[in-house]
């Protein structure tokens, strides 16, 4: 992180803006945040090289909000989003980071739902739209949405948008819009067809890409854990009890959450203290010195916090949310493996976030392992260790046990028990709240909103359904309408918002095409697909008659596959 990042009050952001910020408990503006707030806030246009976990979207949702006239009921702001799960996210965050602006509404709009409820939302009047393009350009084409007094647009993830298939239908927007507006473009990369609508679209838009060039020291070992099947604070606590840690340092991203995550893990028994930039120089020395001295064994801190924070018996640090960028990383890394020691550092990532674990790998030119949960088993087996050494403590305190052991002895005597007996149910009661024998639920699937996470649209680290639980389906939109399998999986996932983890093989024909999908898609669902249209065709959808069937056309060697055949459930796959 560099030394010099502003305050969020030096960056001339609107009080009611700054207040949210404040009850939210963000400490400080992130790097894109920093570079873009005071550009967007002086009207200029900017083209952003941000993932996911920079903080991109409060780098331009705070500025436009600043600027935005809550008076005005007709749409200044539009902000165009390749899935429905960021539209969501991100009318969300407008809607906390606008808690203090009155009579504010933002509307997420996007395929799958239902119109009515959208178009009565539109006519009450919204100043901000987040939308996926296809269904931005139904209301446009209906008059429903009224763009004439738009100030911004916001083009979220562009390569995500061009990679499925939307970047004619965003320009075919951007082409109905008021001209004197202002353009952001937020991109994880920068393609050809991205820099050329921005050349064409934007006017002199100013970049903004924060790299940095950082190391770490090869005494760190480093590893993740891709959050999934179970909350973060589970598997915060799972680790604790196995990873034989000395101090740890916590890091999360607000101030809040340094407080909340204490409060939890002082609750599960261990020396737990937050730090954080809202207590006095005093108090955080104190915090310091605790954590030296041992009286402390883990601090939950913000980076702003734990800056120069230098403590040689810090093992242990963990990435509890993924830091912005591979400096803040660094830096965060740092504060183990001080005074010669190795350290360990532990990052939790979300699916989500994947794009920034590689960003981070690649900047510090370290590899950062996958790590597994520690299992019911591993927990168990710890536990037994720490039960039995407390046993050989005492004995090895040569602690006075006369009055305890004529106790039981007449005990057993006069109960007729084996001393085992009695020592087991002690165990027992010594143990009640925390059992020695752990079994852990079978992991959950991720859940919804981390199914159709972008990540997993590509393909990488997918879970497949079995074969026997898909239903082939042929769609009249085939190779001579020039369409790709990701136009395909693009329109099934935004506008009728099938997952993308449960759209399966997708084959081309010339005239139409098959895609395989789950049998307990819901009639609604299939309704809905039937008039939904991809390159301009109706898709028509019906089930496949299979070989031999009238509609079923012969294979051709040359047949264009866009694999994405299901692979059968096995420990492969559960394993991944
Ligand atoms: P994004 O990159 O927009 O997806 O944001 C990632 C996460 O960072 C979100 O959970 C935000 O709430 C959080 N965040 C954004 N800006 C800040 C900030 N300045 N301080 C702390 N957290 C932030």
């Amino acid at each position: 992180m560099t030394s010099d990042i502003s305050n969020f009050s030096d960056l001339g952001l609107s009080e009611p803006i700054l207040q949210a910020i404040k009850a939210i408990g963000y400490e400080q503006p992130s790097p894109i945040q920093a570079a873009a707030i005071p550009a967007l806030l002086a009207g200029e246009d900017i083209l952003g090289t941000a993932q996911t976990g920079t903080g991109k979207t409060a780098a331009f949702a705070l500025p436009l909000l600043s600027r935005l006239d809550p008076k005005q009921t007709k749409p200044q702001i539009l902000v165009l989003a390749p899935t429905r799960e960021l539209a969501i996210q991100v009318a969300e965050a407008f809607q906390s980071y606008a808690q203090g602006l009155k009579g504010f509404h933002v509307l997420p709009i996007y395929g799958g739902q239902e119109m009515s409820g959208q178009l009565r939302q539109l006519r009450r009047g919204v100043q901000v739209v987040v939308g996926t393009p296809g269904r931005v350009m139904d209301h446009i084409n209906r008059g429903s949405l009224d763009l004439s007094e738009l100030k911004s647009l916001v083009l979220d993830e562009a390569d995500e948008m061009l990679r499925m298939g939307f970047i004619d239908d965003v320009e075919w927007i951007l082409e109905r819009i008021p001209e004197q507006r202002q353009t952001a473009l937020f991109s994880a990369t920068m393609p050809a067809p991205i820099r050329k609508v921005a050349n064409r679209y934007m006017r002199d838009p100013r970049e903004i890409k924060i790299v940095s060039n950082t190391s770490t020291g090869d005494n760190i070992e480093q590893v993740y854990w891709m959050v999934s099947g179970t909350n973060k604070l589970d598997a915060l606590t799972r680790i604790l009890e196995v990873e034989s840690f000395d101090g740890m340092i916590i890091f999360v991203r607000t101030k809040t959450a340094t407080v909340e995550l204490a409060e939890k893990l002082e609750a599960r028994g261990y020396s737990t203290s937050a730090l954080n930039g809202d207590m006095n120089q005093a108090l955080r020395e104190r915090t310091v010195e605790r954590l030296k001295s041992g009286k402390l064994d883990i601090v939950i801190a913000t980076d702003v916090a734990a800056r120069g924070l230098d403590v040689d018996r810090v093992s242990h640090v963990l990435n509890y949310d993924i830091p912005y960028d591979s400096e803040a990383y660094v830096h965060r890394i740092g504060r183990t493996g001080r005074a010669g020691r190795s350290g360990k550092a532990i990052l939790f990532v979300a699916p989500r976030e994947r794009r920034l674990l590689h960003v981070i790998e690649k900047a510090t030119r370290q590899p950062i392992l996958p790590m597994e949960l520690p299992t019911g088993e591993a927990v168990t087996a710890h536990r037994i260790d720490n039960f039995k050494a407390q046993i050989d403590k005492v004995f090895a305190e040569q602690v006075d046990l006369t009055f305890y052991h004529e106790l039981l002895a007449s005990y057993s005597h006069a109960n007729d028990l084996y001393p085992e007996d009695i020592a087991a149910a002690l165990a027992y009661l010594v143990q009640k709240e925390r059992p020695l024998q752990v079994k852990f639920a079978p992991l959950k699937p991720a859940k919804e909103h981390q199914r159709a996470e972008r990540t997993e649209r590509t393909g990488k680290g997918k879970k497949f359904q079995n074969d026997d639980d898909m239903q082939r389906y042929r769609i009249a939109v085939g190779r001579t309408h020039k369409v790709k399998p990701g136009d395909i999986v693009g329109a099934l996932a935004n506008e009728a918002g099938i997952a993308s983890r449960h759209i399966g093989h997708i084959k081309l024909f010339d005239d139409f095409s098959t895609v395989d999908l789950p049998k307990t898609l819901a009639k609604e669902t299939l309704r809905q697909l039937k008039t939904l249209r991809v390159r301009n065709q109706v898709l028509d959808i019906r089930m496949d008659e299979g070989p031999g069937g009238e509609s079923f056309a012969p294979r051709r060697k040359n047949d264009k596959k866009f694999d994405r055949k299901p692979k059968k459930a096995g420990k492969a796959a559960a394993k991944k």
